[in-house]
Parts: C-alpha cells; sequence; structure tokens
C-alpha cells in the first residue's frame, strides 16, 4: 500500500484530474490510497465567501459559492459520461445546500467562528474527494470514496486541530485498509472531525499532513507527495536557477530546510511518517517520469557535506547591547520577554557578554518592542536583511567546512552567524543585496562536484 497526495493545482481541471487518474492507474498494483486537495483556491474561496457573509454582504458571498458550484460541475462534467451527470448535480445540490446554511449562520452570527471556518472550509475537500473518485472511476480507475471525518479523528482545537493517533490509525486500519484490497481509495486531506462527528481542519496546507497521517494509519510502503517541482534542488530556483535534485535526503535535513522557507513540504507533515519510519517521496505530477526526491528516517551519507542551500528574504536583525552591567543575570530573559509580550517569533540569535542580535521577520511589532527594549539597552534596527542556511548531516563533523563558507564569502559583509543548534545547518545573515551573489558563491563551493548516489547529475 502506498499513499499518493495530490495538491490543489494537480486536481484544479478536468486536464488535471485526468492526469492524476493516468498517474494512479499506472501504480495501482501498490493499492494507493489518494489523499487530494480542494480544486485549485476553492478553501481560499469558500473563506472569502464566509468572511463577506460576515461583513453582511450575503449575495456577494452567494455569488461566489455559486460560481464555485458551477466550477466543480464545468471541470468534473467534462469527464463523467452523460449517464452520470445526474448523480453529479446530485452530489454538488446536497453540498451546496448545507454550505448556503453555514454562509447564513456566518451572517446571523456576523462573525466566522472557528468552527464555522473550519464547517466551510472543509468544503473544497469533502467535494473534492467525491469528485475525483467519481471522475477516476469514469477513467477506468475503480475507486471507491472514504470521508476523512470517519478516519481522522482530531481534538477541537478548531482551524489547527491535531489527530489523536491511536484513534485515528485504529481508525484507518478498520476502514481503508480493508477498501483498499478491492479499489483505489480517494480521501480529502486537510479535514478530519472529533470523536463527537464535528469537522475540523488540520490548518491551511494541512493536506501533506493528513497524508502522512494516513500512510502511518495504513503502515504505508511510501508517501508520495505530487507537486509541481521535480522534488527538493540544491538551492532555490527562485533564487537561483541550475540547482541539483536531491535523490535522497534525510527527515531532519528536509524539516532544517522546510524552516527555512523552502516551500515543499511542512515540517510537522513529516512527523507521523517519521515515527513509523516510512519514507516520503517528493514527485512531480507534471514529469512522473523524473524520480522526485525520498526523504527517509536514516542519516544519509554522502561525499557533500552541504545538501542544499535555503534562505529567507525580508529578514530584520535587531542588535541589543546592554547599557550598563556587562553579564547581568536576566538581560536576555528580559529581552526575550518583549518579544514574547508582542508575540514576535524570534528566528536566528547571537549573543556576546554586551550583546546580543537577533532576527525576525514580523516587524508589525517592531515599534513597540524597539521602544520597550531601548529603556534596558542600545537598540540599532536593521532592515533588509536575508537569513542563507547551509543544511546538512554532516556539517557538524565535517572538518574545515567553516573554512570553504568563509573563503567563499570573503568578498561578502557577512551581519551574523550561527551554526544552529541543531548541528545540521549553517546560517549566515546578509544584506538582501548580497543575497544572489552569496548564494551563487556557495552553492559553486559545495555544489561542482556532486555524488552521483545522492544528487542528479
Ligand atoms: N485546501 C487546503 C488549503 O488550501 C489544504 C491543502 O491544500 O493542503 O489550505
Ligand atoms: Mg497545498
Amino acid at each position: 500500500m502506498i499513499v499518493m497526495k495530490f495538491g490543489g493545482t494537480s486536481v484544479e481541471s478536468a486536464d488535471a484530474i485526468r492526469r492524476v487518474a493516468e498517474i494512479v492507474q499506472a501504480r495501482q498494483d501498490r493499492h494507493p490510497l489518494v489523499v487530494v486537495s480542494a480544486m485549485g483556491k476553492t478553501t481560499n474561496r469558500l473563506l472569502a465567501a464566509a468572511d463577506k457573509a460576515a461583513a453582511g454582504n450575503l449575495e456577494d458571498a452567494h455569488r461566489d459559492i455559486e460560481e464555485l458550484e458551477a466550477f466543480h460541475r464545468r471541470e468534473i462534467g467534462a469527464i463523467l459520461p452523460a449517464d452520470k451527470h445526474g448523480k453529479l448535480d446530485d452530489v454538488l445540490e446536497t453540498h451546496f445546500v448545507d454550505l448556503e446554511a453555514s454562509l447564513g449562520e456566518v451572517a446571523t452570527t456576523g462573525e466566522v467562528t472557528p468552527q464555522l471556518w473550519d464547517e466551510i472550509g472543509s468544503y473544497g475537500e469533502r467535494l473534492s474527494s467525491l469528485l475525483v473518485a467519481m471522475a477516476f472511476n469514469a477513467l477506468g480507475v475503480p475507486s471507491v470514496h472514504l470521508d476523512a471525518r470517519h478516519a481522522l479523528v482530531t481534538d477541537s482545537r478548531h482551524t489547527q486541530a491535531l489527530p489523536l493517533y491511536g484513534r485515528t490509525y485504529a481508525r484507518f486500519r478498520e476502514k481503508a485498509v480493508p477498501l483498499l484490497r478491492e479499489a483505489v481509495v480517494v480521501m480529502g486531506g486537510f479535514i478530519g472531525a472529533t470523536a463527537d462527528g464535528v469537522t475540523t481542519t488540520l490548518g491551511r496546507g494541512g493536506s501533506d499532513f493528513s497524508a502522512s497521517i494516513a500512510g502511518a494509519g495504513i503502515g504505508a510502503e511510501e508517501i508520495q507527495i505530487w507537486t509541481d517541482v521535480d522534488g527538493m534542488l540544491t538551492c532555490d530556483p527562485r533564487i537561483l536557477p541550475g540547482g541539483h535534485l536531491l535523490r535522497t535526503i534525510s527527515f531532519n535535513e528536509a524539516a532544517e530546510l522546510a524552516y527555512f522557507g523552502a516551500k515543499v513540504l511542512h515540517p510537522s507533515t513529516l512527523l507521523p511518517a517519521v515515527e513509523k519510519d516510512i519514507p516520503v517521496r517528493i514527485l512531480n505530477s507534471r514529469h512522473p517520469e523524473v524520480e522526485g526526491t525520498r526523504v527517509v528516517a536514516e542519516m544519509v551519507h554522502s561525499t557533500n557535506p552541504v545538501k542544499s542551500i535555503s534562505c529567507k528574504r525580508g529578514i530584520t536583525v535587531v542588535n541589543i547591547r546592554s547599557l550598563r552591567m556587562l553579564m547581568a543575570h536576566g538581560f536576555l530573559r528580559r529581552i526575550f520577554e518583549v518579544f514574547d509580550r508582542y508575540r514576535t517569533p524570534v528566528d536566528m540569535v547571537a549573543t556576546t557578554e554586551v550583546s546580543v542580535s537577533l532576527t525576525i521577520d514580523q516587524t508589525q511589532m517592531l515599534p513597540e518592542i524597539e521602544a520597550e527594549l531601548s529603556r534596558i539597552a542600545e537598540v540599532v534596527v536593521t532592515p533588509d536583511q536575508a537569513l542563507i542556511c547551509l543544511v546538512g548531516e554532516a556539517i557538524r563533523e565535517t572538518p574545515g567546512i567553516s573554512a570553504r563558507i568563509f573563503g567563499a564569502v570573503r568578498d561578502v559583509n557577512v551581519r551574523m552567524i550561527s551554526q544552529g543548534a541543531s548541528l545540521l545547518n549553517f546560517s549566515l545573515v546578509v544584506n538582501d543585496a548580497d543575497l544572489v551573489r552569496t548564494i551563487k558563491a556557495l552553492h559553486d563551493e559545495f555544489f561542482s562536484e556532486l555524488d552521483p548516489a545522492v544528487f542528479e547529475v
């Protein structure tokens, strides 16, 4: 058994769904459980309609919803044979009548409560999973639908629910495994339900998480995340083209990369898979022949100590210098309390006896933070910085890496450095204006020779 997850763009149209059906058909012998996101931008549209309803604009909300219904009818109708169009209308009608009722409720309350947010936001996956199962059958891939809300049991933290793993895995074994012996199973990502059956969601972009949970639940031999990129690369193609595809990467490395802005996978997504030691493969639904990137639990040995270079732009460096009493205890606590009070996450920290430098990427509360810190310290704020992060589990144990890094960036003014606490990254902060040339220099240094076992050459 395998899990195959397809995101919103992979199922955004009749053509896209046909491509997906072909991909699934070619892997039918591996008994796939298919996890789908909402079609295209459906979730955004649903939530926008909810906001309009809350603002008392029920007519606009209504119009948005009609457009959504027409969109689903058009794309799925293009795949189904004529004798199934009645069934399609029935499915759409029941869902959209209920959806309108929920929007009405929002209009009456005047607010989108977290529970209503989940209820309304869930329709994208409720529909896509049912409709994709119908489409697969029409396209010659025998399929059954599994309502995720009957399998994925969550707590009741609406909009950010977490699975109750024991119950969820038991349900997957009971409900999904027997179905998988007979046919392809199609389930919606992102959504679940409490033990009492109240619909919940796992947070935006949660379908990857669903795939990982489902894979752990059925004991899949592999979890495939089908996206629109070939896999993980040695550098972000939007910053520097010409990176190389990674064949294999460890979970730890992938999580580290995800924290630093590689948009391919969210780190928490991987936890259920890691715990059960199930490899996750990232694949491209537009190039299904590319082998993609395999994310595995164990360390991946390579002659290249650095596996990838990622970065985060729009970083602000805050430099805080103690006014008196060097080494005063409590100084760090007071600094972090200020950031905490203004709910501003701190990314990277470097300290000396008298000063602390840290980076943030949310600056809405910065004026308040600066004002408070100025009472106890001298504060200098530098915007427009970029954080560059070299990731590789071998970084900690390979001598001479720092020399290579500093050799490569010798012409660049480096603001901060940190060998991450996780020991598998090395981070530097530079002026955003220097970002591209710095990454280029580092990439040339670490990837001019490639280990063919780990990188596609
Ligand atoms: N449809 C949901 C969202 O847009 C979940 C997902 O796509 O992963 O956030
Ligand atoms: Mg997504």
